[in-house]
C-alpha cells in the first residue's frame, strides 16, 4: 500500500459546499482544516469537477494554505480534454499550474471504459503519464474504472505499471451485473493493485434511506446510514482509500467520527447491510449517482440526474410535487419529453443506464 496515505477516508472534491454558483470558500477552508487536523490527508479532484472550480478551490483553500508534503493530491486525465497525442502534455501541465503544485501524488486515467481506453492508447496517454512520473511530476499512476471486470483485466495486463485502481463500490452495487463491483474488486486483488473506492454512498442514495430500509440501521443505534456504507467499502479486501464527496461541515464531521479510528463492520452490522440491500433492491429506483457526466452533451439541455432524483423521490418516499419537477426543467430548459433520443448521454453514463427509456417513464409519471 502507499505509506504516505494516512487514513482510509479521502476528501472527494466533486461536490463541494456552494454559495450560488461559486464554491463556498469559507466553509471549504474550515472543512479542509477539520479534515487535516483530524489526521486525514487525501484530496481528490478532476478538471471537470464543478466546471473547473474544484481545482481552483483546492489551490486556494488547500495548496496555498498548507505545506505540499502535508497532503496527498490526486488529479485525473479526462478524455474530453484531449483529442490527439500532442494535446495530452499541455493539458497535464495546465492542471499542475491551475492547482499551483509541482506534482500530483496520484494521477489517474479517468473513467476508463473499453472505448475510452482505446482512445487513451491511440493518444499514448499511458506512455506520456509514465514520462510525467519519470520527471517527478506524478508519484503514482492509476486509473479510475467504469466497465466490466473483463475490460479491467485487459487494461491491467497491457499496462502492468498501473499502481492503483479506482472503482465504484457500495453494498447495493456489489453484485450488480452492470457495475460488477465485486468482480472488479477481485480483479484488482488478483493483480495486486490497491483499490480506491468511489461512490461508497451511491451518489447520496445510501445517505437518506427510505422507510422500510433505514429501520435496520436504526436498530443498531446511533450511527448514520452513511457510516455503514462507508465502513462497508473501507472494509473490503484490498481497499486503501474510500472517497466521500463531502459538501458540508455536518457530513464531514459525521465521516470523520467513524473513519478516524476505522473499524470494519462487525457481523451484526453486516447482517443489517444485507437486509437494507434487499429492501433497497425491492424498490423501483433509478440507479443514477448524479455524477452529471451525461448533461453537458445533451442538445435539449435536459437536467437528467435531477429528473431521475424527482422520480426516485416519488417512488421511494412518495414525496413529490409536480411544481418541483417543473422548476427543474424550467431552469435547465428541457423536460423529459423533450428528449430526441439521440443517445449522446448514454455513451457517457458510467452506470450504463438506459437514459432514453428512463426519461420516457419519467415523462409518463410527471407530465400527464
Ligand atoms: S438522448 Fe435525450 S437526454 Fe440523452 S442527450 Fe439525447 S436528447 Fe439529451
Ligand atoms: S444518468 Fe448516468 S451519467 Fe447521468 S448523472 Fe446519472 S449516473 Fe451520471
Amino acid at each position: 500500500m502507499f505509506e504516505e496515505v494516512k487514513k482510509k477516508l479521502g476528501f472527494g472534491c466533486m461536490r463541494l459546499p456552494m454559495r450560488g454558483d461559486e464554491v463556498d470558500y469559507e466553509q471549504f477552508n474550515k472543512m479542509t482544516d477539520d479534515f487535516i487536523n483530524a489526521g486525514f490527508n487525501y484530496f481528490d479532484t478532476a478538471h471537470g469537477y464543478i466546471q473547473g472550480k474544484s481545482e481552483t478551490a483546492i489551490r486556494d483553500c488547500l495548496v496555498k494554505r498548507y505545506p505540499r508534503e502535508s497532503y496527498i493530491l490526486t488529479n485525473k486525465l479526462t478524455g474530453d480534454y484531449f483529442q490527439t497525442e500532442e494535446e495530452v502534455r499541455p493539458f497535464f501541465e495546465k492542471q499542475l499550474e491551475i492547482c499551483g503544485v509541482d506534482y500530483f501524488d496520484f494521477y489517474l486515467m479517468h473513467t476508463q471504459t473499453k472505448n475510452l481506453f482505446a482512445k487513451f492508447k491511440r493518444c499514448r496517454a499511458y506512455e506520456q503519464a509514465l514520462e510525467f512520473k519519470k520527471e517527478g511530476k506524478i508519484k503514482h499512476l492509476g486509473i479510475s474504472f467504469h466497465d466490466t471486470a473483463e475490460v479491467l483485466e485487459q487494461i491491467l495486463t497491457e499496462y502492468p505499471q498501473i499502481e492503483t485502481v479506482q472503482i465504484q463500490l457500495n453494498y447495493v452495487d456489489y453484485e450488480d451485473p452492470a457495475v460488477q463491483s465485486r468482480k472488479c474488486l477481485e480483479v484488482c486483488n488478483k493483480f495486486n493493485k490497491p483499490i480506491i473506492v468511489m461512490e461508497p454512498v451511491k451518489g447520496g442514495n445510501l445517505v437518506n434511506l427510505p422507510e422500510g430500509a433505514k429501520g435496520y440501521f436504526e436498530e443498531l443505534g446511533g450511527m448514520s446510514s452513511a457510516s455503514y456504507a462507508i465502513r462497508f467499502a473501507a472494509g473490503c479486501e484490498g481497499v486503501f482509500m474510500v472517497l466521500s464527496g463531502m459538501s458540508d461541515t455536518a457530513q464531514m464531521q459525521d465521516n470523520l467520527s467513524y473513519m478516524k479510528d476505522f473499524k470494519p463492520l462487525n457481523e451484526k452490522e453486516m447482517q443489517a447491510v444485507v437486509k437494507v440491500c434487499a429492501a433497497f433492491k425491492g424498490m423501483n429506483i433509478i440507479q443514477c449517482t448524479a455524477c452529471r457526466y451525461c448533461t453537458d452533451g445533451c442538445p435539449k439541455k435536459i437536467s437528467i440526474p435531477d429528473l431521475f432524483a424527482c422520480s426516485n423521490a416519488k417512488n421511494i418516499y412518495h414525496d413529490w410535487n409536480a411544481d418541483y419537477y417543473k422548476d427543474i426543467y424550467s431552469e435547465s430548459g428541457g423536460k423529459a419529453s423533450d428528449c430526441i433520443s439521440c443517445g449522446k448521454c448514454e455513451k457517457s453514463c458510467p452506470q450504463h443506464l438506459p437514459i432514453r427509456e428512463l426519461l420516457k417513464k419519467v415523462a409518463e409519471e410527471f407530465e400527464n
